[in-house]
């Protein structure tokens, strides 16, 4: 078995690998419910990268690396389906399984995206199935290619499998289909984006406000093929067909707000994806809007805060802290101050920021959650470190707050407003 894993396409060059042991990231979308099951963090070599020119590697990966991952995910569903979308390596797979109380036998459905070793090398454990009693539904493009190559590991999957492989012909992107590939789970539609494989395929789960693309390899090194999607890799069977693809599914997940998730997408591997001009985009996940919010608030150098009083009359008064800690972000202020019992007693708070030189600006619409721990005090004091000859991380006074259920809205006399939320 040992001979048949090494042998497997590794489609990743690992230079550092740590693993993660937090919790599983989660999004809901309808009824089904998507779980992030990470292989494990790394960085790509842009030594991979075709065409890529000194000036762009220098402008987005001047290291000579860009962030990376191998992930695969969980589909649950409300009525009862358990579906595994690629099955990565299998280093981490059945730890993060079991961390979610799946076990491998409960697994009804495999989607693959392609058979590169890093998407179905869990599908084997000793020789043996892991997923016993799964279908796994494979593109019949995908299919036939392998079929005919002399690859120890997708010929193992395919014999071991053979009684449970089911082959689909997934559709266009944006073209109205009434195809089912699971029965009861009608939402869930297979979509061609050819060239990195021959059979290479997505999966949408079309329910929700937002529809989800699960792109698989569309993509292998984000920070350099969102604004340059004219670039490949060394191992797409066909560059050409794969930027086409590229292009064609970045220019409909923008336009249409998908959210998309990614199997070589660092962590947490979901986002939105903005148009940035004809042929470039940027990917756009949480961490980034909270940096973005937090750079917006820093170039300002000031903001205002609004809160209620106990006569429920509006209070405003200028701020200047603001800094992520932990993934959140924070604000800081004095206990003894009407705005911090103010805050204590209604979390709700509205914040404005105008960037004069830029000619925008930006609200936000908050609640502040108290954070006691001094760990927390003194990272945001060691920011500002003129906040230090009037507030001590252990005064008791320094208060630290962070901000949940974010609205931040972008906005000018020129452009459309922009909102983000967290
Ligand atoms: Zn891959």
């Amino acid at each position: 078995m040992k001979k048949i894993l090494t042998s497997a396409i590794c489609a990743i060059v690992l230079l550092n690998v740590s693993a993660q042991n937090i919790q599983l990231p989660q999004w809901t979308v309808g009824d089904y419910t998507l779980t992030l099951l990470s292989e494990g963090q790394q960085k790509g070599n842009t030594s991979i990268l075709l065409h890529a020119d000194g000036d762009i590697l220098a402008k987005y990966a001047p290291d000579g690396s860009f962030p990376n991952a191998v992930n695969c995910f969980l589909i649950t569903t409300k009525t009862g389906r358990t579906i595994l979308v690629d099955a990565g390596f299998g280093r981490k797979l059945f730890e993060n399984l079991v961390s979610l109380n799946v076990k491998p036998e409960n697994i009804d459905v495999v989607l693959l995206t392609h058979m590169h070793g890093d998407h179905i090398g869990g599908l084997i454990k000793d020789g043996q199935a892991t997923f016993p009693k799964a279908q796994v539904f494979i593109a019949k493009a995908e299919f036939d290619y392998w079929s005919k190559q002399n690859n120890p590991l997708v010929k193992t999957v395919l014999a071991t499998y053979k009684k449970q492989i089911k082959t689909f012909v997934p559709d266009e992107i944006g073209a109205p289909t009434a195809k089912k590939l699971i029965g009861d789970c009608p939402e869930i539609k297979a979509i061609a984006a050819y060239g990195h494989t021959p059979g290479h395929s997505m999966f949408l789960i079309d329910a929700g406000e937002k529809p989800l693309l699960i792109w698989g390899d569309l993509t292998h090194a984000m920070a350099v093929q969102m604004p340059h999607p004219e670039i490949s890799v060394t191992y797409d069977v066909d560059p050409e067909t794969a930027v086409q693809s590229r292009l064609k599914v970045l220019d409909y997940a923008a336009k249409n707000t998908l959210t998309i998730a990614g199997m070589h997408i660092a962590w947490p591997a979901v986002g939105t994806i903005e148009k940035t001009g004809k042929q470039s985009f940027k990917f756009i996940n949480k961490q980034e809007n909270m940096k973005e919010v937090c750079q917006f608030l820093n170039d300002c150098g000031m903001y205002y805060i609004a809160t209620l009083d106990d006569n429920n009359q509006p209070r405003v008064r200028p701020f200047g802290t603001a800094t992520i800690f932990e993934d959140k972000l924070y604000i800081q202020t004095g206990k003894k101050k009407n705005v911090a019992k103010q805050m204590l007693k209604n979390p709700k708070v509205e914040i404005c920021a105008h960037n004069i030189p830029a000619g925008k600006w930006l609200r936000i619409e908050a609640e502040v959650v108290e954070d006691d721990r001094v760990e927390a005090k003194e990272f945001v004091l060691n920011q500002y470190p003129s906040l230090k000859s009037i507030y001590d991380a252990r005064d008791n006074n320094t208060l630290v707050l962070y901000l949940k259920n974010v609205t931040a809205t972008y906005a000018s006399f020129s452009e459309e407003p922009k909102v983000v939320k967290w």
